[in-house]
């Protein structure tokens, strides 16, 4: 990942960046970062890239030829590889999207973001039309330039890539933990103005350190923030039922309990959740017989992801392929899983590669603590009979193609 900037301040954007936990990631070349400074692309002597606005008002008002060359110059070094730079532009306004934690796990997965720092009353909108790809706001306030949601942004970014954070500083606990706000932290000494550090703290016992941090996390969750409280409790609810059918939900409930997701519908029979992360929704049931699903239920489910159907092109629709027959292409994958570890290898032994190349990724998934789930294609359907003699579960994955 690289970072480009431009700015009329760009010692602004380096010293900050050159500090801390950012500083020595950027020194080690975790992640790339060249500044471009607006005033060197003025085609005046005094370096003046700003004038007055059309149609009058306060202020002035940054040009669009000095912004649109130092683009340029930013992005030239690119131009061979042009299709194939995974680039965004982001011009920081107080009119874009508000930023969050979800838009910087998107931002973290290109290669190169392009930074536009505005000043004064903001740049000449026919730049921005060209060049600028999302605008992101920091919140509902003005400040003076665009350097320090940039550098905002920059930093959220920057602690997701690989060999930013050490090792013991994780950048995110993947648990429904995540839609918690953090529980109380203590360090050393342990009286500070009589204030004593909890008990449970001095312990030694993780388990009820565990269900402290949890107590304490949803109660500031409660009442600082009701409205993800409201989301942990419908992805906690969810994940607790579909305990009791895991076999027919299982790339459902990973998404639930490692990905970014929303539950968009929980009804008796079905449930239906978007995964962020995976840009996939999923459409999963409780009941093992289609036939005893409340038909108002599937109406509602199916209106959702119609109405949904902009945000990705990938459904996956498990074990209730009958309610959705309209919408499902002919595309029948079978997914296959286990939740012990390891398989005996004398049960593999009789399907040969098959066997062999399915416990070893087994294996390998449960030593990064996940389960294992994989997608066969229909013709493959012997192997999934396969597959369940091994001791694997197999569940029926319908895809619905949006494209
Ligand atoms: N006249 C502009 C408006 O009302 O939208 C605001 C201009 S502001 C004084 C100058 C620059 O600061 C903007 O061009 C933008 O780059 C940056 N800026 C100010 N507030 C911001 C915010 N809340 N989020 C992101 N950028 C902001």
């Amino acid at each position: 990942m690289i970072f480009k900037v431009l700015t009329l301040f760009p010692e602004m954007i380096r010293s900050v960046m050159e500090t801390g936990i950012i500083g020595r990631a950027l020194k080690e070349g975790a992640f790339g970062l060249e500044t471009y400074n607006i005033r060197d692309y003025a085609d005046n002597t005094r370096a003046q890239v700003d004038d007055y606005p059309y149609g009058g008002g306060a202020g002035q008002v940054i040009q669009a030829e000095p912004v649109f060359r130092a683009y340029k110059d930013a992005v030239k070094e690119d131009a061979v590889k042009e299709d194939t730079v995974k680039r965004r532009v982001i011009y920081l306004s107080p009119q874009g999207r508000r930023f969050n934690q979800r838009m910087a796990k998107e931002f973290s997965k290109g290669d190169e973001l392009v930074f536009l720092c505005g000043h004064y009353e903001g740049v000449d909108e026919r730049v921005l039309e060209e060049i600028v790809t999302d605008y992101v706001s920091a919140g509902d306030y003005i400040l003076t330039g665009g350097e320090l949601p940039a550098l905002t942004v920059i930093d959220a970014v920057a602690r997701l890539l690989p060999g930013v954070l050490g090792n013991d500083e994780s950048p995110e606990i993947e648990t429904f933990y995540r839609d918690l706000l953090e529980y109380p932290q203590y360090s050393r000494p342990e009286i500070w103005h009589d204030k004593k550090v909890p008990a449970v703290l001095l312990s030694g016992n993780h388990k009820e350190i565990e269900a402290w941090r949890l107590e304490r996390s949803i109660e500031r969750t409660i009442a600082a923030r009701p409205d993800l409280y409201d989301k942990y409790l419908a992805r906690t609810a969810l994940a607790e039922r579909m305990k009791g059918a895991r076999v027919q939900n299982i790339p459902a409930s990973e998404a639930l309990l490692f990905n970014d997701t929303d539950v968009l519908f929980e009804g008796n029979d079905l449930y239906l959740i978007f995964d962020h992360d995976a840009g996939v929704f999923y459409i999963g049931v409780y009941k093992k017989k289609t036939e005893h699903i409340c038909p108002e239920e599937a109406d509602c489910v199916r209106r959702l992801i119609i109405d949904f159907r902009s945000k990705t092109d990938k459904c996956y629709v498990l074990n209730v392929s009958g309610l959705f027959e309209d919408l499902i292409t002919d595309e029948l994958a079978m997914i296959v899983f286990t939740e012990k570890n390891p398989l005996s290898t004398t049960r593999v032994r009789g399907y040969g590669e098959f066997g062999e190349n399915l416990r070893n990724k087994i294996v390998e998934a449960f030593g990064q603590g996940r389960t294992y789930y994989g997608f066969l294609d229909p013709s493959q359907t012997r192997k999934i009979d396969d597959a369940v003699l091994m001791g694997l579960y197999a569940s029926m994955v319908y895809v619905i193609d949006f494209s």
